[in-house]
């Protein structure tokens, strides 16, 4: 079978042909179908720090392990890379993510192939069978949608919150439709590329702005009852983008720290504002497979669209090009690639 690996020798990504995996007890071997190009596997050096590549995965069972209760052969699936182990003391408070098993990578070789072997832990807890109505593509983005789910959820967002995402790509996109389902009022986002600054609008934020624009803080307040966000989310994965969070906030409000900034980034904070404004700093990292499931279902009932988000296919052969594709190209909301695909 053909399969994409990630070489530290050349830093690059190979198509090689290897065997295809043998499964064990519990385990099931996947045909994957659907596996979204993750922006953070674009990010320089992330793969050679061990990064997971070909991580957001939709697919077809094609054999179960002895002892695999839930899925038949056959069954489409989402599978979840990361899992808790849910008996730790993260895992028993619902801090999943900071499950010390949590990083152990499910998928074997990657969601990059032909067939690929899904450990025993990874399919007790990070499977999830599709209802036919949501597509392998569909399916592919739960993984970064449920993050988003999570983030909002972790903030307690409240009815009728003035809420300002910062960043319209795939991440904020969903970010927009999911605040106004959770009970946003207002919503406000701002990009550099006006094409996702349209599709913004589309999905209902009240008021979006160009990140060239000058004097952003005065227009969020005639916007907002003279008022700043009560909830900002910082999406895009720059350290300006954090700073403008924090002059963006209403006193009393909460900044969503989802952009992966850089690892050594850090902005100057002036920690007593933190107290007479009665600021929330929160990061959120990944979900779990309880917003997956979430996620899943607002996907299904049609209240979560990413079907639209979804710009560019490519067959796996064709993995590097995508890849080099989404790095020029700043209109492309997301990348799927397509293991199986003839074409
Ligand atoms: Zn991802
Ligand atoms: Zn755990």
């Amino acid at each position: 079978m053909r399969a994409a690996f990630y070489s530290r020798e050349s830093d690059d990504i190979e198509i090689r042909d290897v065997d295809i995996p043998s499964i064990g007890p519990g385990e099931i071997l996947l045909r994957p179908m659907s596996v979204g190009l993750c922006t953070s596997e674009l990010i320089p050096g992330h793969l050679k720090k061990g990064g997971s590549l070909g991580h957001e995965l939709a697919g077809v069972v094609e054999k179960c392990g002895a002892g695999v209760r839930d899925l038949r052969e056959g069954e489409r699936v989402f599978i979840h890379h990361h899992v808790g182990c849910l008996n730790c003391h993260f895992c028993r408070r619902g801090k999943y993510t900071m499950c010390p098993q949590y990083h152990e990578f499910g998928f074997d070789p990657t969601g990059y192939a032909e067939y690929t072997r899904i450990e025993e832990r990874h399919v007790r807890i990070g499977a999830i069978a599709l209802p036919d109505r949501v597509t392998f593509d569909e399916a592919s983005v739960i993984e970064p949608a449920s993050c988003v789910f999570r983030a909002i959820r972790t903030a307690s967002l409240s009815i009728g919150d003035t809420v300002f995402v910062i960043g319209a790509g795939f991440i904020g996109l969903v970010a927009i439709q999911l605040m106004k389902f959770f009970g946003a009022g207002r919503v406000f986002a701002s990009d550099a590329v006006a094409s996702k600054l349209e599709r913004a609008e589309e999905f209902g934020s009240d008021m979006c702005v160009d990140l060239k624009e000058k004097h952003v803080v005065e227009k969020i307040r005639d916007a907002n009852e003279g008022r700043m966000a009560d909830l900002v989310m910082v999406t895009a994965p720059t350290l300006r983008a954090v700073q403008d969070a924090l002059a963006y906030v209403e006193r009393g409000g909460t900044v969503i720290q989802f952009g992966g900034t850089p690892p050594d980034g850090t902005v100057p904070v002036n920690p007593y504002e933190f107290i007479v404004r009665e600021l929330t700093y929160l990061g959120t990292y990944s979900s779990s497979h309880i917003d997956a499931r979430a996620t899943l279902d607002l996907i299904a009932q049609g209240k979560l669209d990413v079907k639209s988000l979804i710009t560019d296919h490519f067959p796996l052969r064709e993995l590097k090009e995508a890849m080099d594709f989404k790095r020029r190209s700043s209109e492309s909301l997301k990348v799927v690639i397509h293991p199986n695909s003839s074409s």
